[in-house]
């Protein structure tokens, strides 16, 4: 090679350490990448993904020295105060060096301790600038591909396309471990988000032009974990069944203006919010409550909570969002419609089918008590038997239920009658979180959810603030 080779000395926070300066290094990048180059032409059997991986190699060591020199300049920067309370520290030392992964490979970083007495803590202020405070060891780029991984993915999966992609070696149980500290913190800035949501008193001055309904849907799926595990035995001789599956509560949000359709018919919602949570139903009933709130629920000019029949759901809606009205899922009513035409006709699916239609076209179209009429009409006719059993159930579901099945009001006003937008949130976080084998317990659960919702909910920056990127509509 071609280039200099001069090395000098520079002092950071009293350390000696022999290293070139970058221009030098830079230099010297550059004439390897000319190389490279050189090499690329050459080879025959070359295209322009061998140039590409090379070229990335090539500028690495440059990289990963200009971060280190700017870590250690900022961390050198940092003034001696608490990062939690700002309280001055005390008892300070220099020196404390500690070893960071970042995605140009490992960087060391000497850093000034102190402690703070308002707090009761040692403290490293520049952990807290660089966003090296809550982490095993990894730098903010690292630990956002890591937490974005594995919310998406299987961490084994995760750790090869995590090397695959940025070259980056993170094993498996220590990417796993990076994305659950890193979900926790997701959690804290949650708590505080929500808390922000809730307990705002002054509704934002935001100048709502049109007067627009806010749509608010919930659901919940079973996820397994690992919970009891090593205690199975214990548990059986006492005559008990350890409990691994649990609850994942889930609502969805959106105002019905921002709701449009594709150019195939296909509706799609421009701007909603997620939530997704194994804190049981007031977990739910919080998150979803602030959630509707940052997503405009204050200003709406009314609000409509869709869901299927499940108790919980409407205790909660009569709860946190007094004020909404109230829809069954028509297809959950449908499916109640054709458990009576099971009932009266048995495996004839031809007759359950022409007697099925026209009820169904009357419960959207028309009035669900003419429905119900005719149900209670069937219902008089029919022998005592386990089929008038059957019916007799459905046709209570159905008067429970009444007032919830405006649909003809529904479509009318352009609302939707359905809540296919929470049954496809559940779907898709139901393939990343039922893969078989992935046992989980319901702290790492909560903490990967979370970490879910935020990539979901455009807020990722509020985690990583040096990430600007936002996703697609989804
Ligand atoms: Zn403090």
């Amino acid at each position: 090679m071609g280039c200099m080779n001069t090395t000098c000395t520079e002092s950071t926070a009293g350390v000696k350490v022999k290293t070139e300066p970058l221009a030098v290094l830079a230099a010297r990048a550059a004439c390897g990448l000319e190389e490279a180059i050189e090499g690329f032409l050459r080879a025959s059997d070359e295209n322009l993904g061998h140039l590409e991986q090379e070229a990335a190699q090539g500028v690495m060591e440059l990289l990963r020295r200009s971060v280190a020199k700017g870590a250690q300049a900022k961390a050198d920067k940092a003034p001696p105060d608490c990062p939690v309370c700002g309280h001055k520290l005390s008892r300070l030392s220099d020196g404390h060096s500690r070893t960071f992964q970042t995605r140009f490979g490992q960087i060391t970083i000497q850093r000034t301790r102190g402690y703070c007495q308002r707090c009761r803590k040692w403290r490293v202020p520049a952990d807290a600038v660089l966003g090296l405070a809550e982490t095993a060891g990894y730098s903010p780029a690292v630990q956002d591909m890591a937490s974005l991984l594995a919310s998406k993915m299987p961490v084994g999966e995760a750790s090869a396309v995590l090397e695959h992609l940025t070259g980056v070696k993170l094993p498996p149980a220590t990417l796993d471990r990076e994305a659950r500290r890193q979900g926790q913190r997701a959690r804290a800035v949650r708590r505080k988000l929500d808390e922000q949501a809730n307990g705002a008193t002054a509704v934002p001055a935001e100048l709502v032009l049109e007067p627009y309904q806010m749509i608010i849907q919930m659901d919940a799926w079973n996820i397994r974990e690992r919970d009891g595990w090593g205690k199975t035995q214990s548990l059986r001789r006492a005559g008990q069944e350890p409990e691994r599956w649990h609850w994942v509560y889930t609502g969805t949000c959106f105002r019905l203006d921002q709701r449009g359709q594709t150019a195939g018919g296909r509706p799609v919602i421009s701007e909603r919010g997620f939530v997704a949570t194994r804190e049981g139903i007031d977990g739910l009933r919080e998150q979803l409550h602030a959630e509707a709130l940052r997503r405009g629920l204050g200003q709406a000019a009314g609000a409509l909570v869709i869901a299927d029949g499940a108790v919980w759901i409407w205790r909660l809606a009569d709860d946190r969002f007094k004020d909404a009205r109230q829809r069954l899922d028509f297809y959950h009513a449908v499916q109640h419609l054709a458990a009576v035409g099971r009932a009266l006709f048995g495996e004839d699916k031809a007759k359950l089918k022409e007697w099925l239609r026209p009820l169904v076209r009357q419960l959207q179209n028309q009035s669900a008590i003419k429905v119900i009429h005719q149900l209670e009409e069937i219902l008089k006719g029919l022998p005592e038997g386990t089929t008038v059993e059957a019916v007799r159930k459905e046709v209570a579901y159905f008067h429970e239920h009444q007032d919830r099945m405006d649909y003809r009001k529904g479509r009318r006003q352009g609302e939707p009658i359905g809540s296919g937008a929470i049954e496809s949130t559940c779907r898709q976080a139901q393939c990343r979180f039922k893969r078989p084998g992935q046992y989980w317990s319901r702290e790492g659960d909560e903490s990967l959810l979370c970490l879910e919702t935020f990539w979901r909910n455009h807020r990722w920056h509020l985690l990583f603030p040096h990430t600007t990127f936002k996703p697609a509509r989804n």
